[in-house]
């Protein structure tokens, strides 16, 4: 049978199907180690962690398809054996091998009554059906982040291994640590999830995971996922450079969420700055120190040109001359700040005034700094550094959602209207979609406020992951996204969208012991070389609007009039 040909949604229902078969044998096996284990009760025997692991990834996997009742009895179980582990030797009493006994019992039970009611759990695990060779050929196209996921327990694994698939993560599984380590050398991902205890050793995973480290040279961006938690295993993953520390089961979402922090690109466009001196050699003096630094610069000698140019090189920061003719650096900052789009961009005046006085009042203009000249190469580049830091990150606040991190209603349309007003020019074929999330208001109502702001990241996150980097995203409203897909055609871009919709409609949320499932409404129109954003907006909606006229969970495609 071919992996590549089973939809997801099957692959889920035969998961949660085998590991329900399989619990007759993992049964006999947990009879059996306790059979052992009464022939000689004492708590060095062999047998005792044997027992404990198999309580304890029965919990795991428990926990993880939702069968609540097997749960609660074999974290029971598991709870009652912990100790022992530690104890050194001491006789098991007969009492605790009966409760254990008893335990065991009770599992069976459930383990019967879930045998007979196997294909209700199948069908009620049902979600939409897609193709998963196609998915992995289309993030290969897109470089969605690669994630080697390193541990034994599969069917925790696969589980997980879905979700981060709808996450928009391109995932590749090993339950063994030599497999994972030989992987690397031939491909290294762009995360890791490791798991710290193999049959190898306490800590096999970790370790290898420094090993590999060591043979690469540097530190493979990774966390770590682990059914225990100790000092021991939590120093390890440290020393392999995991910062992050999960313990099972997790929720996807916050793996997902860690998993982004790993893969992140640092912000490495660097600093633009404008500096403008009517004396040509003073701007490429202060011109060659900054670029010595590796900071971008662009000089103008005559204020009169400046509005011109902030619109095309757009500067994180200003440096101004003061004294100027045809207008005084005063002067030309008290123009700049007329204008509300360049609100954002720093201004520092460079000049030879020292008295604070006049500095101070030159400042109030809604300048951040004076720097007197001359000044020491070092001082002009740390300042200019500091300061374009510094209105980097407020500007970030000003144009991002603080949830999600997207850009916000504001700047998604300012993003938009310039690549629009571009477009007709280069050509460019651009597609807007409107996205709208489907009875999200129940599940605020049914699950809480916080479930539903767990959704609107998760979509977040998928987007940030599936979307190509010069394709727009934005959070339009609370529960509305935008779109702009850029030189695709309507055909393509229905399709991606459309299995974007599949996979996230796949998702697996949970509120306290509720799971629920998501779905979303896309509305799309194409950019033609007469339309405006507002007809872009106004046909992607009415799509949008049909779409949930429909019966939502649907793409639709605006039809032009004839
Ligand atoms: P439809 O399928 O027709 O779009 O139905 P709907 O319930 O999604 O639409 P409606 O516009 O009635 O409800 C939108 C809900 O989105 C109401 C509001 O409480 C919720 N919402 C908006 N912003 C946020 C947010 O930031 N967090 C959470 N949790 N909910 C939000
Ligand atoms: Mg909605
Ligand atoms: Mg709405």
């Amino acid at each position: 049978m071919s992996n590549q040909k089973v939809s997801l949604s099957e692959k889920m229902s035969r998961l949660k199907g085998s590991f329900i078969e399989q619990l007759p044998e993992r049964i006999s096996e947990l009879k059996h180690s306790l059979q052992t284990l009464s022939e000689c009760a004492e708590t060095t025997n062999p047998t005792l962690p044997v027992l404990h692991r198999h309580w304890h990834s029965l919990k795991g996997a428990s926990r993880i398809f939702g069968f609540t009742d097997l749960a609660k009895i074999t974290s029971a179980a598991e709870a009652q054996v912990h100790p022992l582990l530690d104890m050194g030797n001491t006789p098991i009493p007969a009492a605790w091998l009966e409760q254990q006994r008893s335990l065991i019992r009770d599992l069976s039970r459930h383990a019967n009554q879930l045998g007979q009611h196997k294909d209700n759990t199948r069908r009620s695990f049902q979600v939409p059906y897609f193709e998963m060779g196609q998915v992995n050929q289309q993030w290969q196209e897109q470089g969605s982040p690669l994630v080697y996921v390193c541990d034994d327990e599969t069917d925790q694994v696969e589980y997980l291994e879905y979700q981060l698939q709808c996450f928009g993560y391109r995932v590749r599984h090993f339950t063994e640590v030599g497999e994972f380590e030989q992987a690397v050398m031939e491909q290294q991902p762009d995360a890791v999830v490791m798991d710290v205890h193999f049959p190898q050793g306490k800590t096999a995973g970790t370790d290898t995971l420094d090993r590999v480290n060591q043979r690469l040279g540097y530190q493979l961006p990774a966390l770590v996922l682990s059914g225990m938690e100790n000092f021991e295993a939590r120093l390890s993953a440290y020393r392999a450079g995991c910062r992050s520390y999960f313990t099972k089961p997790v929720k996807p979402l916050a793996l997902a969420d860690a998993l982004e922090k790993l893969v992140r690109k640092p912000d490495t466009e660097p600093y633009h700055v404008l500096i403008v001196d009517d004396e040509p050699e003073v701007a490429k003096y202060h011109g060659l120190i900054l670029e010595n630094a590796g900071i971008k610069v662009h000089l103008v000698h005559d204020p009169s040109q400046v509005l011109n140019v902030l619109r095309e090189f757009t500067p994180d920061l200003i440096l101004i001359d003061v004294y100027m003719p045809v207008c005084n650096g005063y002067e030309l900052a008290g123009v700049i700040r007329q204008v509300p789009e360049f609100l954002g961009i720093s201004i520092i005046y460079l000049s030879s005034e020292t008295d604070p006085k006049k500095q101070h009042s030159a400042m109030e203009v809604g300048v951040e700094g004076f720097i007197t000249k001359p000044v020491k190469p070092e001082e002009l580049v740390s300042a200019v550094r500091l300061r374009s830091e510094r209105m980097r990150a407020l500007r970030g606040l000003m144009t991002r959602d603080s949830l999600t991190g997207l850009y916000n209603h504001t700047t998604t349309t300012e993003i938009i209207s310039a690549i629009l007003a571009h477009a007709s020019r280069d050509n460019e074929s651009l597609v807007l979609a409107a996205l709208d999330l489907d009875l999200f208001k129940q599940v605020n109502d049914n699950y809480g406020h916080l479930a539903g702001d767990q959704v609107l990241l998760a979509l977040s996150h998928m987007l940030k992951n599936r979307l190509r980097h010069g394709d727009i995203v934005g959070r339009y409203g609370g529960e509305e996204f935008v779109i702009l897909l850029r030189n695709t055609g309507t055909a393509a871009a229905y399709e991606l969208l459309d299995q974007l919709r599949k996979e996230f409609s796949g998702i697996v949320f949970s509120a306290g012991h509720d799971t629920f499932q998501c779905t979303f409404s896309i509305g799309l129109s194409a950019y033609s070389s007469y339309s405006t954003l507002d007809e872009l907006m106004h046909h992607a909606d009415s799509a949008l609007y049909q779409a949930k006229h429909q019966g939502r969970n649907r793409v639709i495609i605006h039809e032009a009039q004839p």
